[in-house]
């Protein structure tokens, strides 16, 4: 049984997201293991955070940005 080796890049998913803070575009890492997530990622522009919510099911492909303040 050779098994089926499991790629690391296959689960993480670099997204281009536009920052609501200031409008610049930053790429974030997505986790896709996880259907559905929410976490804060400081923008690497304005070092604000943005509240990123991952909603991945199979029909319904969203990333939504939402700022923090
Ligand atoms: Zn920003």
């Amino acid at each position: 049984m050779t098994g089926c080796p499991i790629s690391y890049e296959a689960l993480l998913d670099e997204e281009e997201i536009e920052c609501p803070n200031c409008g610049e575009f930053i790429t974030v890492v997505i986790d896709k293991t996880i259907d559905a997530q929410q976490y804060i990622e400081d923008c690497s522009v304005c070092c604000k955070p943005i509240i990123i919510d991952v909603n991945l099911n199979q029909d319904f492909n969203r990333i939504l940005c939402i700022t923090n303040d």
